[in-house]
């Protein structure tokens, strides 16, 4: 029987809105077999998950969204099999933690001048854990009326050029791999077609992922078209690297993907799970092959 594999998802511990154990739940009712837990710059939700994925018959990786500041702009790297105990990625995820305090102020101010007041508590409310994440902001704002929906809320105040957009000072993309490897690791480019930069800049930023130690990116995410998922899968085989899938799921709504809804990895790329350093790990944490 096939393993079903996502490789990717968030919890109320970063920007998700289910709990860890109401999101495991979820993933086994969705087929899914073998989840990993990736939230943004945190770890704190995957004791929970653990627990609750231990007995419902799911595997859970343990896993990491690490922000990333490269050539300017914010990218994504997903660590899968990291130990969270490891102190230099706690030191690291501490660092982001704190700019991500200073930020949730910053972008307050800058709304309260555009007479949006109220934003900080405001978002903090739909904040659970530790992470302040600009979709805390989107929901306060679709909240109190300032958009119709969580994408529109975005365009309108939350990226760049826009008055709730603080630029970011995240991890480097050395730095970040650094963490995940240290940490036992595996380093993963999230959503890789997502970023608005131009097919050089993409193919530079996933050779410098390579030389760095990174060994795949995502080729099937939920936030990819069917064009895109093509496009990487020919990065990928050109760039010797594998292949992972993850739904990018947040919240059970139309605007994210499904959990476990993913398409297969196209035929020209080596799955993350047919890797030497994959079986390793999940061999060690107890992980189905
Ligand atoms: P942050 O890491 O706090 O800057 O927030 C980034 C998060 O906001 C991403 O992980 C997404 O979940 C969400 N996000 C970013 N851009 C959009 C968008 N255009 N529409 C909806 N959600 C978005
Ligand atoms: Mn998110
Ligand atoms: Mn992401
Ligand atoms: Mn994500």
């Amino acid at each position: 029987m096939d393993i079903r594999y996502d490789l990717h998802c968030h919890s109320t511990a970063s920007d998700g809105s289910l709990s860890p154990t109401a999101l495991v739940a979820r993933a086994r009712e969705m087929g899914v077999d073998v989840l990993a837990l990736t939230d943004h710059d945190a770890t704190h939700g995957l004791a929970e998950a653990e627990a609750s994925a231990r007995g419902q018959g799911l595997d859970l990786i343990s896993g990491i969204e690490v922000s990333v500041t490269w050539a300017n702009q914010t990218i994504h790297i997903v660590g899968l099999f990291i130990d969270p105990e490891n102190i230099e990625l706690q030191q690291g995820l501490e660092r982001l933690q704190a700019f991500r305090r200073w930020r949730a102020e910053e972008i307050a101010l800058r709304l309260e001048k555009k007479r949006i007041p109220g934003a900080f508590e405001g978002a903090q409310e739909f904040c659970g854990g530790q992470i302040m994440s600009r979709t805390h902001f989107a929901q306060f704002l679709v909240k109190a009326g300032y958009a119709p929906d969580i994408r529109s809320v975005f365009k309108k105040y939350l990226v760049r050029g826009k008055p709730g957009y603080v630029p970011g000072n995240w991890a480097n993309l050395e730095e970040a791999l650094g963490w995940i490897h240290r940490a036992g690791g595996l380093a993963v480019v999230a959503h890789p077609a997502r970023y608005p930069m131009s097919g050089t800049k993409l193919r530079e930023l996933l050779k410098e992922f390579k030389d760095f130690g990174g060994l795949a990116m995502e080729v099937v995410s939920g936030s990819h078209s069917r064009d895109n998922i093509l496009h990487m899968s020919s990065l990928a085989a050109s760039l010797d690297l594998h292949a992972s899938s993850g739904s990018d799921f947040h919240a059970p709504s139309t605007a994210y993907t499904e959990l476990g809804r993913l398409q297969a990895v196209p035929q020209a790329n080596t799955p993350i799970w047919r890797s030497a350093a994959w079986q390793e790990r999940a061999a060690l944490a107890g992980i189905r092959q």
